[in-house]
């Protein structure tokens, strides 16, 4: 049976930083309470938004708070508006009345992200751009541009072209994740991003039972997938790789590399080696 659940841009926002993390939200997976930092970062955001819409009615503009409702009237700035086009579900946190209406037609708005770090990250330029999106799908108020604003309230208008064109493939994945849940999730390929998700604890203790390559310091996905092409899949099976090797006389001076073999080999056996 297909999946029920819309496709919203924080799912792809997830998919840019790990494929299993879009997987999982998508498919409504049990998953644990947001990391404090997470819940700064909203709170944050929600601090600037307020800022942005209080400095605009004081700038004299009309201002219509939806409350995560379908936009209805001709505000100048509409606030919390939610915006749908078939599975694609997404809230605005403000949408700005352009003056000059791109082409013909009903004058177009300008979606805006408010963000709560100070700088920008690619995941936060992919929301801005599903809501561009959306905006041009199923409301045909299409903005060739976007505004994210930061912790400080520093408004920043992002092309959105690239970006959209990005998100295509992106979608379509999710989509094809929706009409065939059964699909095995992406394999788990611990990064950057995994202390602060919610499925932290999962992935953890999955990649600790498969005993995964994931797990080695240093490991990356190229790396790993060049293992893979070998038959090494788990530490174990990479700790008997390691073999030691006498350096050449030229290369005496040049300190060692890190051995990925090595490490396997010290988790195997819980011992310290010395490389060098
Ligand atoms: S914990 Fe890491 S690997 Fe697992 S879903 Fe989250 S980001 Fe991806």
């Amino acid at each position: 049976m297909a999946n029920d659940s819309p496709i919203t841009p924080d799912i792809a926002a997830a998919y840019c930083l790990c494929k299993r993390k879009a997987f999982l939200l998508l498919r409504g997976e049990e998953c644990e309470a947001s990391h404090q930092y997470v819940l700064l970062m909203e709170a944050q955001a929600a601090a600037s938004l307020k800022t942005f819409i209080d400095s605009s009615e004081r700038a004299g503009l009309s201002i219509q708070h939806c409350n995560g409702a379908e936009p209805t009237g001709k505000a100048d700035v509409l606030a919390q508006v939610s915006l749908r086009a078939d599975d694609l579900h997404a809230t605005a946190d403000a949408m700005v009345s352009l003056e000059k209406p791109v082409g013909k037609g009903q004058p177009t708005y300008e979606p805006h992200l408010a963000i709560g770090s100070h700088s920008i990250a690619k995941a936060d330029k992919i929301r801005l751009a599903f809501l561009g999106h959306v905006l041009g799908i199923g409301h045909r108020r299409r903005s060739h541009t976007g505004v994210i604003i930061n912790a400080a309230g520093d408004a920043q208008r992002i092309k959105l072209a690239k970006l959209v064109a990005y998100l295509g493939p992106v979608i379509d994945t999710l989509k094809g994740w929706k009409a065939a849940p059964a699909t095995a999730p992406p394999p788990i390929l611990l990064n950057d991003h995994c202390p602060i998700c919610p499925f932290k604890k999962k992935c953890l203790e999955q990649a600790e039972k498969d005993d995964s390559l994931t797990l080695l310091d240093r490991m990356t996905p190229k790396v790993m997938r060049k293992y893979h092409k070998k038959g090494i899949f788990t530490i174990t099976q990479l700790s008997y790789l390691f073999k030691p090797r006498r350096q050449r006389k030229k290369r005496k001076d040049r300190p060692a590399g890190f051995n990925l073999e090595l490490q396997a080999l010290a988790l195997r056996t819980g011992k310290i080696y010395l490389h060098q």
